[in-house]
């Protein structure tokens, strides 16, 4: 997608600073983290929101979770803990819309979220 600045990360056209990259994955800081680790993982076909995921998608959203868990253990906060985030649409302040799986980790998290 041509105005898609997930895109642009993942040809590299646009710098970030990557953690992990699969065939189907590339999980890369977040530019504005909200916590002291914050890792967007995102998958390298552009679907714009859970909205657009399909039964063909189970796979792929499987291991999405599982990129979160092993990078989770690899920054030693699986015990401590963490909090995965996938936002759908404005109304849950979806602002990039390509798919990705926000992981957060390093302050206390409130529940119910804000
Ligand atoms: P959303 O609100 O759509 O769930 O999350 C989008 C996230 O992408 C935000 O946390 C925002 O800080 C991050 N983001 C937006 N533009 C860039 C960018 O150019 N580089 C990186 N690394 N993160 C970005
Ligand atoms: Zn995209």
């Amino acid at each position: 997608m041509d105005d898609c600045i997930f895109c642009k990360i993942l040809e590299k056209k646009i710098p970030s600073q990557r953690v992990v990259e699969t065939p189907e994955f590339v999980a890369f800081k977040d530019v504005n983290p909200q916590a002291p680790n914050h890792i967007l993982i995102v998958p390298r076909r552009h679907i714009p929101t859970v909205n657009d995921l399909t039964e063909g998608d189970k796979i792929l959203i499987g291991e999405m979770v599982l990129q979160a868990q092993s990078i989770a253990k690899d920054l030693g906060i699986s015990e401590e803990g963490y909090r995965l985030v996938l936002n759908c649409n404005r109304g849950a302040g979806q602002t990039v819309f390509h798919l990705h799986l926000h992981l957060l980790a390093g302050r206390p998290f409130s529940w119910p979220p804000g």
